[in-house]
């Protein structure tokens, strides 16, 4: 299981396995055990891959392919490559499903795209609808797998909060997805899909040129990790921001990891999008306990690599998400520790009242203590909101949709 386990250097070279003349050779450097840990990282992504986007017919989902996989299926059919161009934009731009409605593309060859082809979204299992307008979906998949995806409105804007596996290896303690096993990766498909069927849920095809857009912003947020399931998360939010598609903009996208180091390098010289990070304590000694990927990455590299992260910036932070739990990480002791390991970076820290679920085994801080942690915080200059509870009467603490329903016995 990922995140377990002190963090050891590779092997060191053996002198003794080295030809008798040869000069010793040096050890790895940092940079070849990041690599390594890197590889090593996506190789356990791959067994937990996705079963391929294809429907029992043999008629494959057009939807998550990359603009040259798109290009290659249209080659491979004898059709001319800028029809994929014309695809891309009924797909993503319009929010067509049906290749009846792709106008500009002649019967024939509409006839001949659905024979081989569908442009699929998730199936809606359930969705429910707070008091306070927060919309929470179960989607299934076709293997019958299940993840959350919660709509936030805020004003004429919002944030669409979508998840990246099914379950979670990392078992942060606080967390209830944590409580359900990883059972797989979601492909690009998948998670584009989640953003495209709460899309289509309000009605907002084709994609707004302008703003505002109801559902505006996108944070990676929901169930999983998603620097454990980096390729596919990377696919899906290329194909988000792509401008001649949905055409959301980097800086409306905040990717949220609870500190998979060497995918983070990754992650900001590929897609450079908004970081979040999970912190939730001020010590190795508490966050190993509540965040046990901790143990492997601990306080110090984590935060090295946020400020290696590009672009941070006074007008670009880094968001720190700090769920408060009582009496075991709200004191102002704790908030002036805080101030003391963010020095000279840019961030803001989002306090977050623990949402608790049956059998969880914390309490939510009081909110005057909470305020007086943000209080510190905000004295030091670090711009500190309390998150709003949302969705409260229809349990949207993460993961805990999914579980009522399987044990209802609708999953
Ligand atoms: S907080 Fe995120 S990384 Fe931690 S167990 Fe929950 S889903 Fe997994």
């Amino acid at each position: 299981m990922p995140g377990r386990g002190p963090r050891r250097p590779g092997p060191p070279v053996s002198a003794s396995l080295a030809p008798a003349q040869a000069p010793l050779a040096a050890g790895p450097s940092a940079d070849d055990l990041t690599a390594a840990e890197r590889d090593r990282i996506l190789a356990k992504a791959a067994i937990f891959a996705p079963p391929p986007a294809q429907l029992a017919d043999g008629r494959r989902d057009l939807v998550g392919l990359s603009r040259d996989e798109l290009i290659a299926e249209m080659v491979a059919i004898g059709e001319k490559p800028f029809r994929a161009k014309q695809i891309w934009h009924w797909i993503y731009h319009q929010g067509k499903t049906d290749f009846a409605e792709m106008t500009t593309i002649a019967k024939p060859m509409q006839q001949k795209l659905a024979e081989r082809f569908v442009v699929a979204r998730p199936e809606v299992a359930t969705v429910q609808t707070s008091t306070d307008g927060t919309r929470k979906w179960l989607f299934k998949f076709r293997d019958g797998q299940q993840v959350e995806t919660v709509y936030i409105p805020d004003d004429e804007r919002g944030a669409v909060c979508i998840s990246t596996q099914v379950g979670c290896t990392l078992s942060c303690r606080f967390c209830h997805t944590g409580t359900q096993r990883l059972t797989r990766n979601l492909g690009a498909a998948e998670i584009v899909g989640q953003f495209m069927a709460g899309r289509d849920s309000y009605g907002e095809w084709p994609s707004p040129k302008d703003e505002p857009r109801y559902l505006s912003n996108i944070v990676v947020m929901g169930m999983g990790e998603p620097l454990y399931n980096y390729e596919n998360t990377a696919k899906a939010l290329r194909i988000i921001m792509d401008g001649e598609g949905i055409g959301l903009s980097r800086r409306r996208i905040t990717l949220s990891t609870s500190g998979v180091v060497p995918m983070m390098d990754r992650c900001g010289a590929e897609l450079n999008v908004n970081l979040a990070v999970s912190l939730h304590a001020v010590t190795d000694e508490l966050r190993d306990r509540i965040v046990p990927l901790n143990r492997k990455y601990p306080i110090k590299e984590l935060l090295d690599a946020c400020r290696r992260y590009p672009g941070a910036s006074n007008a670009r932070r880094i968001t720190f998400e700090y769920v408060m739990l009582k009496d075991v990480n709200d004191s102002e002791a704790e908030a002036r520790e805080l101030i003391r390991l963010l020095q000279g970076l840019p961030a803001k820290v989002n306090l977050i009242p623990f949402n608790p679920w049956p059998g969880a085994p914390f309490e939510t801080s009081t909110r005057a203590q909470t305020e007086r942690f943000a209080d510190v915080l905000n004295a030091a200059g670090y711009s500190s909101p309390i998150r709003r509870p949302r969705g409260r009467d229809i349990m949207a603490a993460c993961g805990q949709l999914k579980a009522e329903m399987e044990k209802g016995g609708e999953g």
